[in-house]
């Protein structure tokens, strides 16, 4: 398994897609799975357009709209940081095709911080032959 370290903002989507191709080209899969999974509860991992950068600045302000201000009880006070971890996720698995990540022409991963600024950690774990 790798290990990605990132330092995020107070919230964002940060495309890690370069990071996560280099794993998979350094790697000895030819054909199988990429598994990238966010171990962290208040961030989550997804896929989404790369090519305008509103896709994403758009995607954070529909979570904001999604996710209420409630009189949460988690005394930490960032319960809409944990409930947005929810609904994007924490893991994705990616097929792998000779040698390469299957991501269409607009497809990239994001590692979504929802409570930052953060020293963060992602894992990529290839599976096959
Ligand atoms: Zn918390």
């Amino acid at each position: 398994m790798q290990q990605l370290s990132l330092n995020t903002p107070a919230e964002g989507f940060i495309d890690i897609t370069g990071q996560v191709r280099k794993i998979v080209a350094a790697g000895n899969v030819q054909n199988g799975l990429c598994q990238i999974f966010v171990p962290h509860t208040t961030a989550g991992v997804t896929i989404n357009e790369n090519a305008d950068p509103d896709v994403v600045t758009d995607m954070l302000a529909a979570l904001g709209k999604m996710v209420p201000d409630l009189p949460y009880r988690h005394s930490e006070g960032n319960s809409p940081a944990h409930v947005k971890s929810n609904l994007v996720g924490c893991s994705l698995t990616v097929p792998i095709s000779e040698g390469r990540l299957c991501l269409s022409t607009w497809q990239g991963i994001y590692f979504c911080e929802f409570d930052g600024p953060r020293s963060r950690k992602v894992w990529v774990n290839l599976v096959g032959s």
